[in-house]
């Protein structure tokens, strides 16, 4: 199927390499401290991205209406369960599923 658009792109699936490169800009980045609630060191990535939907906008009255959401990394404490995002464009990797994907 080339060149077809992927629905769930936003929830692409992030390879072990993808992961690594997203955890040394974390930590460039001084984000992957221990977790703020419990204090635990073991923190996770998710194999796979998020998206935080923001607040639909009516472009005009009577136009189309624009839903939109922003793709996130999932960062999980796995003693206490506590989730932190962090929005894939701050950390410059939006196309971090596409790499993936080429990588593979
Ligand atoms: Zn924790």
């Amino acid at each position: 199927m080339a060149g077809e658009k992927q629905f769930d792109d936003p929830s692409g699936l992030l390879d072990e390499l993808a992961r690594e490169r997203i955890r040394d800009v974390l930590a460039e980045r001084g984000a992957m401290r221990p977790c703020s609630r419990c204090g635990s060191e073991h923190l996770g990535i998710f194999p796979r991205l998020s998206y935080v939907q923001l607040q639909t906008l009516a472009e005009s009255i009577g136009g189309r209406i624009e839903e939109q959401s922003a793709p996130v990394v999932v960062v999980a404490c796995s003693n206490c369960g506590a989730i932190y995002q962090h929005a894939l464009g701050a950390l410059g990797l939006m196309g971090i599923t596409d790499e993936a994907k080429s990588n593979g």
